[in-house]
């Protein structure tokens, strides 16, 4: 399974995602970010405006670079961690 996604993710089929240490495989179609828990790891797809990828279109522009993906992830607690 393992290798299989490893071949997708190189061929581009699928986007290889390390967070922790743990390896993701996503759709490239599927666009989200990632919010990661540091006490239980728990990790939560979420979706963010279109300002940041607004600003990614100014960085090609200002550096002459063509981005072809991008992974964000926001480290802290979730609800479950939290304390009162
Ligand atoms: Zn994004
Ligand atoms: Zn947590």
């Amino acid at each position: 399974m393992y290798r299989e996604l490893m071949f997708l993710a190189k061929n581009n089929i699928v986007i290889k995602n390390t967070i922790g240490h743990k390896d993701f495989f996503e759709l490239p179609t599927d666009h989200h970010h990632h919010l990661v828990c540091t006490n239980c790891n728990a990790i939560k797809k979420v979706v963010i405006g279109r300002h940041l990828h607004k600003q990614e279109k100014q960085l090609e522009k200002e550096n002459g670079f063509v981005i072809k993906s991008h992974s964000i992830e926001f480290y802290g607690l979730c609800r479950d961690c939290r304390t009162e």
